[in-house]
């Protein structure tokens, strides 16, 4: 790669795109606190999203609903994140509950955002920050370079290659580690995805009972997709949101096995809006809005330097280096609408180690979001989006503490990460034994 690449390409070659402290791949749930974060603690730093907005699976995969910053009545994320938060409710675009200290569910505690005023948020924020943002870039290819990372970004107009101290992989595929050769990990059997789609609200409503049943049929001579609820049906002729869950590929990690999902779950759609509009007074019926991508729960993720076990999670292990917190029960989906949840003992949460967010023995990258290190049980809880967000935060500070001082993150102190963190306003974990 490198130098070699300059002449595979058009005339123009791939050009320089300059240089960076920290560079942070994949602006989405994880990504953009990473950037503001890094920015915040002196790092120059660049911002690299595929898309043509930022959000990722809470904007372009319609999953706009995080949790959870508290725990037992108290906080227990906080920092840019929550502060976005605020400036979304300030903007309308945010529905905070009440934060009881038991409520009937734990989602109840989430947060219902505006997918755009969420965006908008966003842009704010790296803007406000000073992040350099690479908008329609899509991390191509990536390896080390004289003690940093050269990246190599496809860009609308051409190949850009652009070096950096350190980076943060928030692609949740862990898309630059893989290229850099660190190991990763996958479960056997992955946790479904979901697309989501908004029905039409018919007016007058058709016979819902009759469509509910006429749905259970067609479900059993498989008019409808086999994972489709009958109950979709009826929620969608009402101009409900529903998400219906699509076999995730073993590769939808890559281009391809993401172009099968996509195209799948378009097409189960289809066969629905089909089926319901061949149903009397439904003839009207299509979809008002969709997801443009599927969400997808799970694909890889990175073997650190610690691995979080189920056990660790659920027993709310303060982890020497602990860096945040997390509260959500382990919530693993299988196939085809079975949970395995586990829920911690009143008062407990967990904490996240620094070293979950190193790939094991890496000098400059790390990784935030829902690729980081731990077995697949802690991980379907470690995996929702405030946890995303604080171990951005986390990761993009450490990342400008090690671009700062040329040194490996693997040796970044943690008291003085965690008093970054602090200056920041992030919440630190409790009982921290230092
Ligand atoms: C159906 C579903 C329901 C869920 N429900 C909840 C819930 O109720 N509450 C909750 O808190 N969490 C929930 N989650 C979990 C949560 O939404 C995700 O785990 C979390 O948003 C993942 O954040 P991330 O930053 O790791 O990834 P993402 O938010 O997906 O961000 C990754 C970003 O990287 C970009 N990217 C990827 N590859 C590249 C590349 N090569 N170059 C450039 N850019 C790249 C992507 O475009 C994207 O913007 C749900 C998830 C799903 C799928």
């Amino acid at each position: 790669m490198g130098n070699n690449l300059e002449g595979l390409f058009s005339p123009h070659g791939v050009r320089d795109g300059g240089r960076f402290d920290v560079a942070v791949i994949g602006g989405g749930t994880a990504g953009a606190f990473a950037a503001a974060s890094a920015a915040d603690a002196g790092a120059k730093t660049l911002l690299i999203e595929k898309n043509g907005v930022l959000g990722g699976t809470m904007t372009v995969g319609g999953v706009s609903f995080p949790g959870l910053f508290f725990a037992w009545g108290e906080q227990i994320i906080g920092g840019k994140c929550w502060d976005l938060i605020k400036r979304a409710e300030e903007l309308g675009g945010a529905d905070i509950p009440e934060m009881i200290r038991v409520p009937k569910h734990h989602f109840d505690l989430q947060i219902r955002l505006n997918p755009f005023v969420w965006a908008a948020a966003l842009d704010e924020m790296i803007n406000k920050y000073g992040v350099k943002l690479l908008l329609h870039t899509m991390l191509a290819d990536a390896c080390p370079e004289n003690g940093g990372v050269a990246l190599i970004l496809a860009q609308k107009d051409g190949m850009k290659k652009v070096r950096a101290k350190k980076i943060v992989d928030c692609t949740a595929d862990a898309d630059a580690v893989r290229m850099l050769g660190f190991p990763v990990e996958k479960s056997t059997s992955l946790q479904p995805a979901t697309l989501y789609v908004r029905g039409t609200k018919l007016d007058p409503q058709p016979d819902l009972d009759a469509l509910g049943a006429e749905a259970e049929k067609a479900l059993e001579d498989g008019r409808l997709p086999p994972w489709v609820k009958p109950r979709s049906c009826v929620k969608l002729v009402k101009g409900l949101d529903i998400s219906y869950h699509v076999d995730c590929p073993a590769d939808a990690d890559g281009s391809e096995g993401k172009t099968r999902l996509e195209v799948a779950a378009r097409r189960d759609a289809l066969k629905v809006a089909e089926f319901i509009r061949a149903f009397p007074g439904c003839e009207k019926f299509t979809f008002d809005a969709f997801a443009p991508e599927c969400g997808v729960r799970e694909t890889c993720r990175i073997v650190g330097e610690t691995v979080v076990t189920a056990d660790d999670y659920i027993s709310g292990r303060v982890f020497p280096d602990a860096v945040c917190n997390a509260f959500y029960p382990i919530d693993r989906h299988k196939p085809p609408y079975a949970i395995h949840q586990v829920f911690f003992k009143e008062g407990e949460y967990a904490t996240v180690p620094y070293s979950a967010l190193i790939p094991r023995g890496s000098d400059d990258v790390l990784a935030a979001g829902r690729c980081i290190s731990a077995d697949a049980d802690a991980l379907s809880a470690l995996r929702v989006q405030a946890v995303c967000m604080a171990t951005g935060q986390a990761a993009g500070c450490a990342a400008a503490i090690a671009a700062g001082l040329s040194g490996s993150v693997r040796e970044v102190d943690i008291k003085s990460l965690r008093a970054e963190l602090k200056r920041q306003n992030a919440i630190l974990p409790k009982e921290i034994k230092e």
